[in-house]
Order: C-alpha cells, then sequence, then structure tokens
C-alpha cells in the first residue's frame, strides 16, 4: 500500500513525548500525517517530537493530556479535531510500570495502573471512534506487552491491565469489522527505551536473541498495523523470541 494512503490523514499518539510513542509519530509524520503529540508532563521531549515530526514532513501539534482522566482526554480529542479535523488513527501507547515487590502492591498502585494503561484505551477509542465509523475508514492499535502472555518483570497488575488491552481489541474489532475500522495490538518486550533502562532498571538484556528490541522494530509492527486494512483483532508480538520469560 503506497503512503499516499495516510497522507494527511489525522492521528492521535498519546506518550508520544519519549520512546515507542514518540517512534510512532515520527513515522506517521514522515507519511505526511499531522500529529496531535500527547505527553503527560514532559514538555520539552514532547517538543523535540513535534519538531522531528516536521523535520520528517508531517504537521504536529504537541498536547498535555493525562490520558486516565476522562476530561482530560474530550479535550484533547476536541483541540485534535480543532487543529487538525476528524481522527483517523490512534495509537494507545501511553503506559505506566509501577515496579515493587508483588505482594507490596497497593489499590492504588492498581487502579492507577488500570486507569494510564487500560482505561485511557477505551477512553481515547470512545472519543475517536464517531469520527472513523463516519469516515468508514480508521486505525487503532494498543500497546500492550509480552507480559500479558507471560506475566513479564513488573508485576501482576501491569499485566493484567495489558491483557485487559487484549479484550479490548477483540471487542472493538468485532464490533468494528464491517465498517472500516480495524482495531490491533502490538505487544512488546525489553525494548531499549527509558521504561526499559530506567523505570525498571534492566541492564542485561534477557532475552533469547540476547539484545534489547529498538523502537524502529516496534514502530515498524505498529506501521504494519496501520497500512494494512485486512488485519484486525489481532495482536503481534516483537519480543525477540521472548514468548517464555
Ligand atoms: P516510556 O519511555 O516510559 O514513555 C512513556 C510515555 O507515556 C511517555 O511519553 C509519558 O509521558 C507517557 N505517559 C505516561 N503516563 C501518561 C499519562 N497518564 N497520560 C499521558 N501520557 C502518559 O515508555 P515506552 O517504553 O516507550 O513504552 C510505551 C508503551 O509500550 C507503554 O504502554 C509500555 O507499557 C509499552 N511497553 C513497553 C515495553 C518496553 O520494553 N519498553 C515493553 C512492553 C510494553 P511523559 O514523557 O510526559 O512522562
Amino acid at each position: 500500500m503506497s503512503p499516499e494512503t495516510i497522507q494527511g490523514k489525522t492521528c492521535i499518539v498519546t506518550g508520544a513525548s519519549r520512546g515507542i510513542g514518540r517512534g510512532c509519530a515520527v513515522a506517521l509524520g514522515g507519511e505526511g500525517c499531522r500529529v496531535a503529540v500527547n505527553y503527560r508532563e514532559r514538555a520539552d521531549e514532547a517538543e523535540e517530537t513535534r519538531r522531528e515530526i516536521e523535520e520528517a514532513g508531517g504537521e504536529a501539534f504537541i498536547i498535555q493530556a493525562d490520558v486516565s482522566d476522562a476530561q482530560d482526554v474530550r479535550r484533547l480529542v476536541e483541540e485534535t479535531r480543532k487543529r487538525f479535523g476528524p481522527v483517523s488513527i490512534l495509537v494507545n501507547n501511553a503506559g505506566i510500570a509501577i515496579q515493587k515487590p508483588f505482594d507490596e502492591l497497593t489499590e492504588s498502585d492498581w487502579d492507577a495502573t488500570i486507569d494510564v494503561n487500560l482505561k485511557s484505551a477505551f477512553l481515547l477509542t470512545r472519543a475517536v471512534l464517531p469520527d472513523m465509523r463516519e469516515a468508514r475508514w480508521g486505525r487503532i492499535v494498543n500497546v500492550s506487552s509480552n507480559a500479558a502472555f507471560t506475566g513479564g518483570r513488573v508485576g501482576p497488575h501491569y499485566a493484567a491491565s495489558k491483557a485487559g488491552m487484549h479484550g479490548l481489541t477483540h471487542g472493538y474489532a468485532a464490533a468494528l469489522v464491517k465498517e472500516g475500522v480495524t482495531v490491533n495490538s502490538v505487544a512488546p518486550a525489553l525494548i531499549d527505551t527509558d521504561m526499559t533502562t530506567q523505570d525498571l532498571r534492566t541492564s542485561t538484556p534477557n532475552t533469547p536473541m540476547e539484545r534489547f528490541g529498538t523502537v524502529e522494530e516496534t514502530v515498524d509492527a505498529v506501521m504494519m498495523m496501520i497500512r494494512n486494512a485486512f488485519v484486525t483483532g489481532q495482536t503481534l508480538l516483537v519480543n525477540g523470541g521472548n514468548y517464555f520469560h
């Protein structure tokens, strides 16, 4: 499929100030898209993403919003429509990984994790779907995690939030299958970002390939899900063969 297909389309990438989100936002910019660069607190980093998108040939603006907050999400989507028109592509990427021993997890750790990692995807999807259904074209990609299948290193709260994304993906994909809107997930593991190297303090790439994955390798999977109109309700693991860790 040629790049023209998504050229000029309006996109929202959540958590696009850094890491995988930034990579997705810049790749969409490179296809000539108009991208809302969402961030939580790092405005300078979001500004850098905006700059890279414009250098790549796209248009962008940055917008602070806590994606776990329904009012913030409404504002994010309304502002995006006002600047760039109806939303065609949504990448639900923002996420947190609260790391502590599993028997010390609190109710507020659980609530924060579910709200940021899972409820956000529902809030965003609900808010953009009227645009996509009206256009009979839309792409939603949920960035989940290998941990949904294996338990992972962060803990059960994180694994549960990411497994929930797969149910959300299947539910929306099935409901929208006749409407030109595809909904898929990309489930990475051990990608070289702040989450891996700083939050989780992982210094050894414990994957069968004995290396970390790159942001580019993850973005490549996300972009495939956006380009391909016949793939829906799927989860693609980008994990260096890491299924059993
Ligand atoms: P990262 O480097 O830690 O970046 C996280 C991004 O999410 C930042 O842009 C951050 O904004 C944003 N964010 C966090 N909470 C937010 C909120 N409440 N509202 C809006 N934005 C928020 O993470 P990453 O490694 O790129 O991970 C991206 C996604 O991939 C996450 O969902 C993560 O769970 C998933 N994932 C990553 C890996 C991996 O190996 N890295 C593996 C599996 C899954 P600020 O910069 O403003 O803080």
